[in-house]
């Protein structure tokens, strides 16, 4: 099925990408999460950022205000609605959704301990992003237990840098050059961000610390920067719906629902869908979209809103009858007013097992 740009010429109406974030157990791809919602001023809500979900919304206006320490050294501009990053490190089914790659995300952060190096999991991500030909960043975590750091909360990583005595830049400096080995061995140049000329061969480093936020708005800024320059032909809507089911879960009063992302496309309260089962393809009709109650709201007795329509990207839950047996990673489709629900079925069926040969392959 070949979607068509609704809009080709225009790059303004452009989606927010989706980023995913993998990496080994501790990391610290939580704490960068957290840090990353975390707005500098004291605001009664967090800026607009929402939880959804298996997901955060980032709207561009927050983004921006977390990219201004950014401005000694770019002008940053941004063209596209906000980012969303989905929170993997939950999701059992991961294994399927990272061999779906690039169709699921636009771009990854790798997180990497820099006083840990490359770890298993951390090696099982990069088979899979290069697999699915999925580009990553790297954020080269916890730069704040470098023995002897000064912390500059929530500066970009060069004023940080700069601040630090010798024996800290060069023990920085002797950290980085042993990860790029270490890269390097696994297939992959890479440099750190600021100096890196070939953004689309050689993978960039941001050395972040999730704790004192040295390095989060350059990474940030550099996750928006390289979707919205170099992606902008994935990031137009399309009339045609994009979305993966990240998890199938009981929910009570609703019976079950599936989590999907939505990386395309508008969906409908009533809308006829398809998807993968363990018993073959089901078909069926999408009684509520859900999203979750802000926190503020949660006195309200329902933990859910309910949407008419949801437009990409975003995540959402999905309640709908016969979803018992609904598969994780399964791409899901609406029956649209000239298509056929049985060649439909054929579709997600044939995307499935082609999913799983890739698995069994590696
Ligand atoms: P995850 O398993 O990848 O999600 O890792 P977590 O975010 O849970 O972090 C694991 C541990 O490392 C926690 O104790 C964090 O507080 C700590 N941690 C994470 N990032 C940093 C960092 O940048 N600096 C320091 N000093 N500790 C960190």
């Amino acid at each position: 099925r070949h979607a068509k740009a609704v809009d080709a010429a225009s790059q303004k109406d452009l989606r927010s990408p989706i980023c995913a974030i993998l990496g080994h157990v501790d990391t610290g791809k939580t704490k960068l999460l957290d840090n990353m919602r975390k707005t500098n001023v004291q605001e009664g809500e967090a800026g607009g950022i929402t939880q959804q979900i298996g997901a955060t919304y980032f709207p561009i206006d927050m983004i921006e205000k977390k990219c201004e320490t950014m401005r000694a050294y770019t002008d940053p501009q941004f063209n596209v609605p906000g980012l969303l990053i989905i929170d993997t490190p939950g999701h059992e089914s991961f294994t399927n959704l990272r061999t779906r790659g690039s169709s699921l995300c636009n771009i990854a952060i790798l997180v990497v301990d820099m006083h840990h190096g490359l770890e298993q999991q951390t090696l099982e991500s990069i088979r899979l992003l290069k697999d699915g030909k999925t580009p990553f960043v790297v954020a080269l975590n916890k730069v704040d237990r470098i023995f002897g750091w000064e912390p500059v909360p929530n500066s970009n990583i060069r004023d940080a840098l700069a601040k630090q005595s010798q024996s800290v830049q060069a023990q920085f400096n002797s950290r980085l050059e042993a990860t790029k080995l270490l890269f390097a061995e696994q297939g992959f140049n890479s440099e750190v961000y600021y100096k890196n000329k070939n953004m689309s061969k050689v993978v960039s480093i941001v050395p972040t610390s999730a704790v004192t936020g040295e390095g989060v708005p350059d990474l940030l800024y550099l996750l928006l920067e390289l979707t919205q320059t170099r992606m902008s032909k994935q990031l137009m809507y399309l009339s045609e719906l994009e979305a993966t089911i990240l998890e199938v879960k009981v929910v009570e009063g609703l019976g079950t629902t599936i989590d999907v992302v939505l990386s395309n496309g508008i969906l409908h309260e009533g809308d006829r869908i398809v998807l993968c089962g363990s018993n073959g393809p089901i078909a069926t009709t999408v009684r509520a979209l859900l999203t979750p109650q802000p926190a503020r709201e949660l006195r309200i007795k329902s933990a859910y809103i309910r949407h008419k329509e949801v437009k990409a990207a975003l995540g959402v839950k999905i309640s709908a009858p016969d979803l018992e047996h609904a598969i994780a990673g399964s791409r899901l489709l609406v029956v649209g007013p000239d298509d056929d629900e049985e060649d439909l079925k054929d579709d997600v069926m044939d995307d499935m097992s082609g999913l799983l040969d890739s698995v069994d392959k590696s």
